[in-house]
C-alpha cells in the first residue's frame, strides 16, 4: 500500500512566486475548480487520499474542505500562512499551527492527526517545531525529505522508512535508493519533470525495498490556465513544466498502484 496526499493550496500560495499573504485575497481563486477535478479522478479510481489543508484556504472556502471530508478523505494540516518554518521563530510557528487548526476544525469533524510543512521545511535547523506539533495534538509529520541536494529542504541522512522521531511518527517523502543515491519518486515537480515510466520504475523500486510510496501533489499542478508569474528561467521551468501532463499521469498512476490515506498506513 502507498499513500497519496494533496497539499491543498491555491496557485498564489506557492513559495516560488513570493506573493505576500496580504495580496492573496485579490488573486483569482482557482483551488475549488482544480480540487473538484482531483476529487473526480480519485472517485473514478475509488481511492481515498490525505489532504494537507492550508488554514487560509479552509477559512476562504470552508465548503470545499467539508466536501473533501464528506467524500471520505483524510484532512490534515499544512499550516496557516504557508510561511516556511525556516523563516519563522518558534512563537510564530506556534501561532501559525494554532490558527490552521482553528480554521480546519471549524470545517471538519474528525481530529487532525497529520502535518506537512510548507516546502518540507522540517530540517536540522527547525527540529524545535516537532515539540510544538506534539503539544497541539499532531500524531504524525510528513515533512522530512531525506535528500541533501535541495537548497530549501531535506535532511540528507534521515531514515527512508516511516519511523518514530522525537516522539512523533515521521512519514518521510519517498526516495528510491539506486547505487547508493537517493532519487525522489514522491510527486510534485519530480512527477512533472521525469517521464511517467521513470517515476513508475522508481516507485516500484521503493516498494521492492519494502517501503510504501508517500506521494504528493498540488491542485495548481493540473492547472494550465493559472496566471503566470515572472521568475528566473530555471525556477520558471521547474514550476510550470508539464502542467498539462499531470492529470493524465495521475490517472495512470492510480491505475498502476494502490493508494490509501496516510493515517490508514499508520493504523491510526
Ligand atoms: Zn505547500
Amino acid at each position: 500500500m502507498n499513500a497519496i496526499s494533496i497539499d491543498l493550496e491555491d496557485w498564489f500560495c506557492a513559495y516560488n512566486l513570493r506573493i505576500d499573504i496580504k495580496d492573496w485575497a485579490q488573486c483569482e481563486l482557482r483551488v475549488e475548480e482544480n480540487t473538484n477535478r482531483i476529487l473526480k479522478i480519485l472517485d473514478n479510481h475509488k481511492v481515498k487520499a490525505t489532504f494537507f489543508v492550508l488554514g487560509w484556504i479552509a477559512e476562504r472556502v470552508p465548503e470545499l474542505v467539508r466536501e473533501i471530508e464528506k467524500q471520505g478523505h483524510e484532512i490534515a494540516t499544512h499550516g496557516y500562512s504557508h510561511r516556511l518554518i525556516t523563516n519563522m521563530s518558534p512563537e510564530e510557528f506556534e501561532d501559525d499551527i494554532q490558527k490552521s487548526l482553528d480554521s480546519i476544525n471549524a470545517c471538519v469533524s474528525s481530529p487532525v492527526l497529520g502535518y506537512r510543512a510548507p516546502s518540507f521545511t522540517i530540517t536540522k535547523k527547525t527540529l524545535w517545531a516537532i515539540d510544538i506539533l506534539k503539544k497541539h495534538g499532531i500524531k504524525y509529520d510528513s515533512s522530512i525529505f531525506p535528500v541533501g541536494f535541495h537548497p530549501d529542504y531535506g535532511i540528507a541522512d534521515s531514515p527512508l522508512d516511516i519511523h518514530e522521531f522525537m516522539g512523533l511518527i515521521e512519514v518521510p517523502l519517498s526516495v528510491a535508493e539506486i547505487m547508493g543515491k537517493r532519487i525522489p519518486c514522491s510527486g510534485g515537480g519530480y512527477f512533472r519533470l521525469f517521464p511517467y515510466n521513470i517515476t513508475k520504475q522508481l516507485m516500484k523500486k521503493c516498494n521492492e525495498q519494502g517501503r510504501p510510496v508517500i506521494f504528493y501533489f498540488h491542485p495548481w499542478e493540473i492547472d494550465t490556465g493559472q496566471p503566470r508569474i515572472d521568475m528566473p528561467v530555471l525556477k520558471r521551468f521547474r514550476h510550470y513544466n508539464n502542467l498539462g501532463k499531470t492529470e493524465k499521469r495521475l490517472d495512470k498512476l492510480l491505475n498502476d498502484f494502490e493508494f490509501v490515506p496516510i493515517k490508514k498506513i499508520l493504523g491510526l
